[in-house]
């Protein structure tokens, strides 16, 4: 597999270098925000009608959501009843949503303004009280440091140019003693060939060019950038795609998806 060849992306790889905006970010709009990769913004703004419609490209994170769901709950003591959430980079806000219905004062971001329109239709239609805002993480931290008892970043640090500042963000907002839950995919070429080939090209589950395996983050090199944020690491969780039934279940595998828990 050639793709093993290429320079993998690190989660740990130097701010100054990695966040550095690329040509197609020296606008004035993303000046403020270094750490935003347009054309995965884009990509999502391109699909944003369809985050509610379940027989979508959303497919997939409408049926881990329950299962994600439920384990974050089961992680914090008392659950989300009454905490104060931020979802990162909550899209159409189906995680977001479902964090209100469980209890919590939920707070949503994104920069794909499309996205955050319909999140916020979306939740006035079902009646569930969600705030959502156009802001990166990293400004939100300087504004409201150590605000949150929770914050979760879902299926978003592969898609920006320095997950590690994001994981630094995270770990600023969340207040001392607080809970940063994290998902993405890892890097190796078991995930090339699941979360790439069979999920994209045989399966199409996904659009293709949703994702860019260089981009994948290995479990190791979140951790480690959750170190160097303060935050510890309590465990790791794996989520498994079964073709045969097409259901999604968590398990102790994190060859491909998989979540991490984390406490400042
Ligand atoms: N967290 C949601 C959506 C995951 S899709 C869920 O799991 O259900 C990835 C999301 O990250 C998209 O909504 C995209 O717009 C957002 N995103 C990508 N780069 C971002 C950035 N730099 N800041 C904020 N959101 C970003």
């Amino acid at each position: 597999m050639t793709t093993q060849s290429h320079t993998p992306h690190s989660a740990t790889a130097s701010a100054s270098s990695a966040a550095e905006p690329t040509e197609a970010h020296t606008s004035a709009a993303s000046t403020f925000h270094p750490n935003v990769d347009q054309a995965e913004l884009d990509k999502f703004s391109a699909l944003a009608t369809r985050w509610w419609d379940p027989t979508t490209e959303f497919k997939p994170l409408h049926e881990i959501n329950p299962l994600r769901l439920a384990w974050i709950i089961e992680q914090i003591d008392g659950g989300l009843i009454g905490k104060q959430v931020l979802d990162v980079g909550c899209g159409g806000g189906i995680l977001t949503e479902a964090m209100a219905k469980a209890g919590a004062h939920v707070k949503g971001i994104d920069l794909a303004d499309k996205s955050l329109k319909i999140a916020k239709l979306h939740s006035i239609e079902s009646g569930v009280s969600v705030h959502y805002e156009s802001i990166s993480a990293e400004a939100l931290a300087e504004r409201e440091p150590g605000q949150f008892d929770v914050v979760t970043c879902m299926e978003m640090l592969e898609h920006v140019p320095d997950p590690s500042a994001t994981v630094r963000a995270c770990s600023q907002l969340v207040k001392p003693g607080g809970w940063v839950f994290f998902s993405t995919l890892n890097r190796n070429p078991k995930s090339f060939l699941f979360a790439i080939i069979g999920a994209e090209y045989v399966l199409r589950l996904l659009p293709r060019g949703t994702h860019r395996w260089q981009s994948f983050i290995k479990p190791s090199e979140l951790s480690e950038a959750a170190r160097l944020a303060n935050l510890t690491t309590v465990c790791f969780k794996g989520m498994e795609y079964n073709p045969f039934n097409q259901r999604y279940s968590l398990s102790a595998n994190t060859d491909v998806n998989y979540l991490m828990a984390t406490r400042k």
